[in-house]
């Protein structure tokens, strides 16, 4: 036992229960559980209208839920709305500031409000907006008003930080910039949940991954893990004397296709020694070999058509 562990919290920061969500008919959230544990970057992913942002307004105490519990740092969110609000950030889409306000001026308000914040002045340094330290929010770019909103979620040193579409609107630098600040952020503690559609940011930043649709929770795992599952691909140009048949009879394949002149072969475990030993028996030399890890991508879009099949199959007159 760790000498902390006496009065170490539970590694489970947030703890999502069957939460649903309905706007007039429309179900939003439809039985919800997430856990999410203490120093992780834990992404939300999902098509538009899958229910994330709802999810984590949820979270951060903003929006009611219809049904579920949630607890975060322990506590449940609206009995102690006050207390979390010094310890949770949140960043959400539309950020609502004053159209006069000066950069350097929200920030400090924003740290006013809290017992120990950042100096706002390494923030802006941090989020390289020094130079727009006296400019009025509503004369900042895109890309500038969501850097600031990354600040005044970070202001607080929350032990929590809910953040919605991190880095939309950012340039690749900016992106790539915004990605490190969170990153050392999270080494030094802080606990993420990041909302994105962006499956280059969650496998680059996220330790694991819920992917949401229509409301529910589909897969949750690593983004490697969630690739994984959907195994390799190898491919190479075909010769016309491989037996196609002996190859299908392989365990390890799923589907073989003919695409642009290769061979495609997808499958699992030990694929790719499968495929070669096959080749070897038919003396068969194949040419152009490429070799291929599904992504996270992959699973996005595999995941997101099996439950569109699934419910198209469960429920035909919903589309109508
Ligand atoms: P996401 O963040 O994944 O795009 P949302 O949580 O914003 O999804 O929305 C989930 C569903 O709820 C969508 O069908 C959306 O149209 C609907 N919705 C969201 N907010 C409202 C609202 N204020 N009133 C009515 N419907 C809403």
């Amino acid at each position: 036992m760790s000498v902390a562990a006496p009065s170490a919290p539970s590694t489970e920061i947030v703890s999502v229960q069957n939460l649903k969500v309905r706007y007039g008919d429309t179900i939003a959230v439809d039985d919800v559980s997430i856990s999410i544990r203490r120093g992780e970057i834990f992404g939300i992913l999902g098509p538009n209208g899958a229910g994330k942002t709802t999810t984590v307004e949820c979270i951060a105490g903003l929006r009611r839920p219809d049904d579920g519990v949630i607890t975060v740092l322990g506590l449940d969110v609206h009995a102690h709305a006050r207390e979390l609000r010094e310890r949770v950030g949140v960043q959400l889409q539309t950020s609502e500031l004053p159209d006069k306000i000066q950069v350097r001026e929200a920030l400090e308000l924003f740290a006013s409000f809290y017992a120990d914040p950042m100096d706002p002045a390494e923030l802006l340094s941090l989020l390289r907006l020094e130079e727009k330290a006296t400019t009025r929010y509503v004369n900042l770019s895109g890309g500038q008003r969501q850097r600031l909103s990354i600040a005044l979620a970070l202001v607080g040193r929350p032990e929590l930080a809910i953040l919605d579409e991190l880095t939309t609107g950012l340039d690749p630098q900016s992106r790539r910039e915004t990605w490190r600040l969170i990153e050392g952020i999270r080494d030094e503690g802080l606990t993420v949940i990041l909302v994105t559609h962006f499956m280059e940011e969650a496998e680059y930043l996220c330790d694991r991954v819920a992917l949401l649709h229509h409301g529910r929770v589909r897969a949750t795992d690593t983004p490697a893990n969630l690739g994984a599952g959907l195994g390799q691909r190898i491919s190479f140009r075909a010769t016309p004397e491989l037996d196609l048949t002996a190859l299908r009879a392989l365990p390890e394949i799923r589907a073989v296709s003919e695409q642009g002149g290769r061979l495609v072969i997808e499958g699992t475990g030990d694929l790719v020694a499968a495929v070669i030993g096959e080749l070897v028996t038919q003396r068969v030399v194949p040419e152009q070999t490429r070799v291929e890890q599904s992504t996270l991508d992959d699973a996005f879009v595999a995941l997101t058509a099996q439950a569109d099949a699934e419910l198209a199959t469960a429920q035909p007159a919903r589309a109508a």
